[in-house]
């Protein structure tokens, strides 16, 4: 125990922790955001059981009351030996995990400009305001920024095409946790750690669809890092969001009720029930592919596919980013 020098005082150097002790008892900040639906919560309460079981002090706060579908989501998880705040203060997240591409950028300022690690889905879910004209094909207020321009203002960064690969697998809302995959090389628990917590997680019939995504973000980022320096994708690509694009709309017949709240809610007044009683689109020329019908259906059975700004979206992912 410190005693008290012959003058009375302290003495200095035992007051004051080393900076490495005190770098080690430092928080590790990780900032999850999405919008409403995609599994942030799910990722940031895996993340917080982990690091509670393997004996750190978790804090972890989280914003999704008005987020049910399309509003933003965000959670703040630090952990470490200990934490007396829940929330991460700007400029002090040691990783920032987005699982939709303007989300993440609108989160950038909170990511530590030195060290930070950004990880990002491609996935862009435009919001029905982003339709400022509402002529079909105008251009979208929506990000403009390419993956490789964003990923150069970062000091380690990814942009992964999440969706794109959870598709693949058969299951697209195991996005996330392909995300959880691409996280898990970041920190120091073990891939059977962040397994067992996983399966607690998600509903029992789509744990091996879900492990599966996991070692599929895994493998993505570990590929990504050892990449070489000759491999680097061009910097900068066209900007998606004002190129032209064309909307489709997906209908599954078998989820419409035949409630009518799309029918009577679509601006452009586009939709009909036909003679079944099952949603249609029956004046495709005037859908401006706002996504109002899709939010609002209770039943999801509608979804917006604006392609062309996607597909650029995914080519640029292809393109990727490495840090
Ligand atoms: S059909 Fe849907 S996406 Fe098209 S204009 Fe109507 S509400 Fe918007
Ligand atoms: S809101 Fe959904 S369930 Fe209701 S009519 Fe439209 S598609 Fe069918």
């Amino acid at each position: 125990m410190s005693r008290p020098t012959a003058s009375g005082s302290m003495d200095a150097a035992q007051l004051r922790p080393t900076a490495a002790a005190a770098k080690a008892r430092e928080p590790m900040n990780v900032l999850i955001v999405g919008v409403g639906g995609q599994g942030v919560i799910m990722v940031s309460k895996a993340l917080a059981s982990l690091a509670q079981s393997k004996g750190h002090q978790v804090k972890q706060s989280e914003v999704h009351g008005m987020a049910k579908r399309g509003g933003t989501v965000f959670s703040h998880v630090r952990f470490g030996p200990q934490v007396w705040s829940p929330t991460i203060p700007k400029g002090e997240a040691d990783i920032l995990v987005a699982l939709e591409w303007a989300e993440g950028l609108r989160w950038l300022p909170y990511l530590k400009p030195d060290n930070g690690i950004f990880i990002c889905d491609t996935k862009r879910i435009v919001p029905p305001f982003a339709c400022l004209n509402r002529r079909p094909g105008a251009p979208l207020r929506y990000s403009r920024e390419t993956p490789a321009e964003v990923t150069a203002h970062v000091a380690e960064g990814y942009a992964i095409d999440a969706t794109d690969m959870a598709e693949n697998l058969g299951n697209e809302r195991a996005a996330n946790v392909v995300l959880i995959g691409a996280l898990s090389t970041a920190l120091d628990f073990s891939a059977s750690d962040w397994e067992a917590a996983l399966t607690e997680f998600v509903p029992k019939k789509t744990i091996a669809v879900n492990l599966e995504a996991f070692r599929l973000g895994r493998s993505w980022i570990e590929q990504a890092r050892i990449a070489t320096p000759e491999a680097e994708p061009p910097a900068a690509a066209p900007a998606p969001a004002h190129l032209a694009y064309s909307v489709r709309l997906e209908i599954t017949p078998e989820w419409c009720k035949s409630c009518d709240i799309c029918v009577k809610l679509c601006p452009e007044r586009c939709l009909r029930l036909n003679a079944e009683r099952v949603v249609e689109l029956a004046q495709p020329e005037k859908c401006s592919g706002c996504r109002l019908c899709e939010l609002l259906c209770p039943d999801f059975a509608i979804r917006v596919h604006l392609d062309a700004a996607l597909k650029q979206g995914s080519d640029l992912a292809a393109a990727g980013s490495r840090p």
